[in-house]
C-alpha cells in the first residue's frame, strides 16, 4: 500500500496548525541549507519573467562533481534568497504555493510509516508547533486511530494518568518496561545538573543562544528545593502539563507505533533525559527572574528541538552516552 492510500494519524493538538509566516521570530527560511527536489528544479527552469531570472540565478545546480541536489544559494545571515524584507516568501507572493518544492512544503510536519496507516506531526524546532503542543492543557490524543492496546499505548497512557506525579508516572513507565531501579534512576537523577550541562557543551551546536542556556546548566547552583518551587510554580500557574506534553512528543515522534521493548525503553531514557534536561533549563530560568513565561517554554523547546532533535548526530550522542553511563553503573 502505498503512502497516499494510507489513512493519517496527527495529534488533536495540532489540526489547527498554520504556518505563521511573517510573524515567526525564528522561521525555517534562515539557516537551514533547502534542497530542491528533480522535479520542482525542473519546473524552476520553464519560469518565465523576473523571478524565473532570479530562480535561476539563486539555486546551486548540481555537478557531477559534489553536489546531489540542487538548492537555494542562501543570501546574508543565511536567509533563504526568496524570503523578503517582511519575511514572507516571494515565491508564494508570486508563484502560489503550489509552486514550493517539496521540502518547503512539508515542512516542519514529520511522517512515520505504520502497518495500515501513515503518522504525522509538527516537529518542535518550528515555533508555532512548539506553542501549539504547550497550549494544550487536555491529555493529547490521536486522531484518525483507535488505541490498539500495545506498548506504545499503555506508554501513553502511564503518562497521561494525572493523579500521579510525573515522576511516578515516570517510574511507572519504566516499571512497565522492566528498567532496573539503577538504570531508571539514571535517567531520573536530579543530583548532576551540571554533568548534563558539560555533555550538551560538547555536542555539535548551531545557535549562540542555545550555548547561553547551556551555559547556565553548567554553572547551575539548583538544589532540590529549587526544584520544588520551580514545580510547585509550574503546578499554581496550571502548567505542570507542559512537561507530559514534551514527553509525549517525543516519544511519539521517535517510536513506532508497535515497538519492541529494547527499542522503546531507549526511547523512553532520550524522551526523559530530554525532558528532564528542558525541566532543569526552565527552572534555572525560574531562579533567575522568578518567573518563567509560556514563551520562554516555547523557545527552550524550539532550541532543544532544532539543537538536538533534529540532529541525528546529536541524538546518537546522547543515546551512546546514555548507554555509557548505564554500562558503568
Ligand atoms: S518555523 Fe514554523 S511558523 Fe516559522 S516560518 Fe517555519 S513553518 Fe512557519
Amino acid at each position: 500500500m502505498g503512502n497516499e492510500e494510507k489513512r493519517i494519524v496527527m495529534p488533536d493538538y495540532s489540526e489547527g496548525f498554520r504556518c505563521i509566516a511573517g510573524k515567526c521570530r525564528h522561521s525555517c527560511c534562515i539557516g537551514w541549507e533547502i534542497d530542491i527536489d528533480e522535479k520542482t528544479y525542473e519546473k524552476y527552469r520553464t519560469v518565465s519573467g523576473p523571478i524565473g531570472e532570479k530562480l535561476r540565478a539563486c539555486i546551486c545546480a548540481p555537478s557531477d562533481s559534489e553536489e546531489s541536489l540542487p538548492h537555494f544559494i542562501l543570501g546574508d545571515n543565511e536567509r533563504c534568497p526568496f524570503l523578503n524584507s517582511e519575511n514572507l516568501c516571494e515565491l508564494i507572493l508570486g508563484l502560489g504555493e503550489d509552486s514550493l518544492c517539496e521540502i518547503c512544503t512539508e515542512h516542519p510536519r514529520f511522517y512515520k510509516n505504520c502497518s495500515g496507516h501513515l503518522e504525522m506531526g509538527y516537529g518542535l524546532c518550528c515555533e508555532e508547533a512548539a506553542r501549539l503542543l504547550l497550549s494544550h492543557s487536555e491529555p493529547v490524543r490521536l486522531i484518525g486511530i483507535s488505541e490498539n492496546g500495545g506498548l506504545r499505548s499503555e506508554i501513553f497512557s502511564l503518562l497521561q494518568e494525572r493523579t500521579n506525579s510525573l515522576d511516578a508516572r515516570i517510574d511507572d513507565i519504566f516499571g512497565l518496561l522492566s528498567v532496573s531501579p539503577s538504570r531508571a534512576v539514571l535517567a531520573s537523577d536530579a543530583s548532576d545538573i551540571s554533568h548534563w550541562g558539560a555533555f550538551l557543551g560538547e555536542l555539535e551546536r548551531l545557535d549562540p543562544a542555545w550555548d547561553i542556556e547551556i551555559g547556565k546548566l553548567r554553572s547551575a547552583s539548583l538544589t532540590r528545593e529549587d526544584l520544588a518551587s520551580f514545580d510547585a510554580y509550574m503546578e499554581k500557574e496550571g502548567r505542570a502539563f507542559e512537561y507530559e506534553n514534551l514527553l509525549w512528543y517525543l516519544i511519539y515522534r521517535h517510536l513506532t507505533d508497535d515497538p519492541l521493548i529494547d527499542e522503546a525503553t531507549l526511547c523512553v531514557e532520550f524522551a526523559v533525559l530530554s525532558v528532564k534536561l528542558l525541566h532543569y533549563l526552565g527552572a534555572c530560568k525560574y531562579k533567575e527572574n522568578g518567573a518563567f513565561a509560556k514563551d520562554e517554554q516555547v523557545e527552550l523547546a524550539r532550541m532543544f528541538s532544532s539543537e538536538i532533535e533534529y540532529s541525528d548526530e546529536n541524538v546518537d550522542l546522547i543515546y551512546d552516552h546514555i548507554f555509557d553511563l548505564q554500562e558503568s553503573i
